[in-house]
């Protein structure tokens, strides 16, 4: 099954949407943050079953924060859409000490 970052939102707006809004911005911010950190874990152990598991679910957190904020993660995801926001070239072409 494939998405589109809006269909993505969408399904999580309808799966979870009500209960979101009713846990709240910073507790939604800490899940998302755990969830890196769980995201974190799973590269350091090397398991792709698990790193799978915890890019899903740092989306899906994602995803609830923007629809929380009332803004779409397909927007966001324009920010790139011409390459690097920085640059604009495709492969990026800024300095390394740049991009950190
Ligand atoms: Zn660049």
């Amino acid at each position: 099954m494939a998405f589109t970052l809006e269909e993505f939102q969408d399904l999580m707006r309808r799966t979870f949407g009500e209960r979101d809004r009713r846990r709240g911005l910073a507790e939604s911010i800490a899940w998302l943050t755990e969830e890196v950190g769980e995201l974190a874990q799973a590269v350091r152990k090397g398991d792709q079953a698990d790193q799978l598991h915890e890019l899903g679910d740092v989306l899906a957190w994602l995803a609830s924060l923007a629809e929380q904020l009332g803004l779409s993660l397909e927007s966001a995801a324009g920010r790139y859409a011409g390459g690097c926001p920085n640059c604009a070239a495709i492969p990026c072409r800024c300095p390394l000490e740049f991009i950190g």
